[in-house]
């Protein structure tokens, strides 16, 4: 028995195995992949069940069925469930019907929670899937109690069974939510190397170039407003206009670069939400967005208004401009939890499907024609300094969620 059991041990190490081998980031997770390699532990499971010397077998087919099911969601789910009856119904034997239903059962059970499951901690997450593991053999051992006698050879099984099953899942669970956490750790490492780096250069270059471009533009518009050919001037015109975006990609760019601690200040970031509001208010308005600010916090932390204010300005716009073609709301919400101020900004705009979230805060991502892309850098470069965190949630074409964790 005990060889049979390091085997299937085996099985379900082998989709994490791969997972590590061929997946660098978190946010690429090749689902599908991931699936069919867990479809194929979950058939190797079948094959090579584990006898007890009572006499009864069980295999431990519902593990990487629970897996798939809670992290990849009710569709990959779906496919584990049609290829276990499949190949169930391949090896034969009686209650084939029986499992069917049952299978159904558990799927739509598993299916029901994704939601909460992935908004949970990695702690709630193990003991979640152990939970479901642990219920899966509980119904399937009550299912065989009424089929069959209650004896001491029932008794064996069942211990067996649910011991494996616990056992095997938590120490599956926890082996991948510690990949997990590795990944997204190396992840934030680049991601602040990445920045410092480049508020490094940008301090460096973008003051020197400030100079000549004023210099440049004062002299354009002198030229602009001088006697010339209706063409030449629509030339100048251009050049002022790229002269213009020019500026403003440098001005970000000095934003973030601006060493931290310049002019701080304890705040409670009233001051700050309501400013970059009554800024954004007329560009709201030209959009038909409306501005909602509720405010109900009482931490104070100490720290760079004028940052935290550009900052904010960048999160607004980015959310009004979403919504410039049908309008919207944009809600705007600071809290306070335990030791954290917490900013909610949300509109109704575009969203993002997943890969664009993903690539929030990549210099020079923009989907805009006169976007710079560096406004979601600065906004990551700011709350990073901050020691916060940033999360967003969105749908693509229902709105997205920015919340902003600042610990005080
Ligand atoms: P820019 O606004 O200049 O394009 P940002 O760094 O501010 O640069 O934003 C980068 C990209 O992220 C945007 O072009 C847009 O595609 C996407 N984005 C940012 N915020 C939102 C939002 N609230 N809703 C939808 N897309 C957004
Ligand atoms: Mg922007």
């Amino acid at each position: 028995m005990l060889e049979t059991l390091l085997l299937n041990f085996l099985f379900l190490l082998l989709p994490i195995l791969f997972f590590v081998i061929f997946e660098n980031s978190v946010k690429f997770v090749n689902k599908p992949l991931m699936a069919i390699i867990l479809a194929l532990s979950m058939i190797l499971c079948m094959s090579y069940p584990i006898h007890l010397e009572s006499g009864f077998i069980f295999d431990l087919r519902y593990i990487p069925f629970i897996f798939v099911s809670l992290y990849g969601g009710y569709k990959y789910g779906f496919l584990l469930l049609i290829v276990l009856n499949i190949y169930r119904f391949v090896i034969g034997g009686e209650g084939f019907v029986e499992s069917l239903l049952f299978s159904i059962c558990i799927w739509i059970l598993l299916s029901m929670s994704k939601v909460e499951f992935f908004q949970s901690k990695a702690r709630n997450r193990i003991a979640y899937a152990v939970f479901m593991a642990f219920i899966t053999m509980l119904l399937y051992l009550s299912i065989l109690s009424m089929m069959i006698d209650i004896n001491r050879e029932f008794w064996t099984l069942a211990v067996n069974a649910l011991l494996t099953h616990v056992i095997m899942t938590m120490i599956i669970t926890s082996l991948i939510e510690k990949i997990y956490a590795n990944t997204k750790a190396r992840e934030a490492v680049v991601q602040s190397e990445r920045l410092q780096l480049i508020s490094e250069l940008a301090a460096s270059v973008a003051h020197e170039i400030r100079n000549p471009l004023t210099v440049t533009n004062g002299f354009l518009q002198l030229l602009s407003q001088s006697d010339i050919a209706p063409t030449q001037k629509s030339y100048v015109d251009y050049s002022l206009l790229e002269l213009n975006r020019a500026e403003s990609i440098i001005n970000d760019f000095l934003a973030f670069s601006k060493p931290q601690c310049e002019h701080t200040e304890n705040t409670d970031l009233k001051v700050e939400t309501e400013y970059a509001k009554n800024i954004l208010l007329p560009y709201a308005n030209m959009h038909k967005v409306d501005i909602k600010l509720s405010f109900h916090n009482s931490l104070r932390k100490e720290l760079d208004t004028n940052q935290l204010q550009q900052c904010l300005i960048n999160l607004y716009k980015n959310g009004i401009e979403a919504m410039k073609d049908n309008g919207g709301v944009l809600s705007i919400d600071v809290s306070s939890q335990r030791n954290s101020i917490i900013l909610k900004i949300k509109d109704t705009g575009t969203g993002m499907n997943q890969d664009e979230m993903s690539l929030l805060g990549k210099p020079y991502y923009s989907t805009k024609k006169e976007g710079t892309g560096l406004g979601m850098l600065m906004v990551y470069s700011t709350i990073n300094k901050l020691n916060g965190k940033i999360e967003v949630e969105s749908k693509k074409g229902i709105g997205t969620t920015f919340t902003i964790t600042i610990p005080v």
